[in-house]
């Protein structure tokens, strides 16, 4: 048997820098300048702790 390594440490390989907004119509978003973002085809609209649990999720994760 064989162990794999679950965890990826990539070190600075990949910096984001997601910003939380609040939408127009009321609901908060959020986007990276990577072009990553909550879900366009989202219902229902996010609060801000939602959006902001989405964009820290996506700050640590890394680039491909
Ligand atoms: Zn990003």
């Amino acid at each position: 048997m064989t162990t794999t390594t679950g965890r990826r440490v990539h070190p600075d390989l990949a910096h984001h820098h997601p910003r939380v907004t609040r939408l127009p119509h009321g609901g908060w978003t959020w986007g990276c300048d990577c072009g990553g973002a909550s879900a366009r085809s989202v219902v229902a609209r996010l609060t801000w702790h939602q959006a902001y649990v989405g964009a820290l999720i996506h700050s640590a994760s890394i680039a491909p």
